[in-house]
């Protein structure tokens, strides 16, 4: 897209390596590397550095438009069923 862009991306990958600021995982494929808007563009958010934050593409997209504390929700609700999933395989680990 634009070098506007790139130089965020650049910034954030200089600042907090390639970390995904929604799992928390490293993100080792370039591809799967995007730039997360906190406060997501259709809701008003901008397309400045403190609004943005390295992502995987599949975590960016689970995220999708929600505000972050939709998302946290979201997130809580998902791990809740993780766990039980996991309890249900008896494969429980953290
Ligand atoms: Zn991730």
């Amino acid at each position: 897209m634009s070098s506007r862009n790139n130089s965020i991306k650049l910034q954030l990958l200089w600042e907090n390596g390639r970390r995904c600021a929604i799992c928390g995982k490293k993100i080792r494929n370039l591809d799967e590397l995007t730039v997360d808007h906190i406060v997501p563009k259709s809701k008003g958010g901008r397309h400045t550095i403190d609004n943005c934050q390295l992502a995987h593409k599949s975590c960016n997209s689970l995220k999708n438009d929600k505000m972050p504390e939709e998302f946290e929700k979201a997130l809580r609700y998902n791990r809740k069923r993780v766990l039980i999933m996991r309890i249900r395989k008896g494969i429980l680990f953290w």
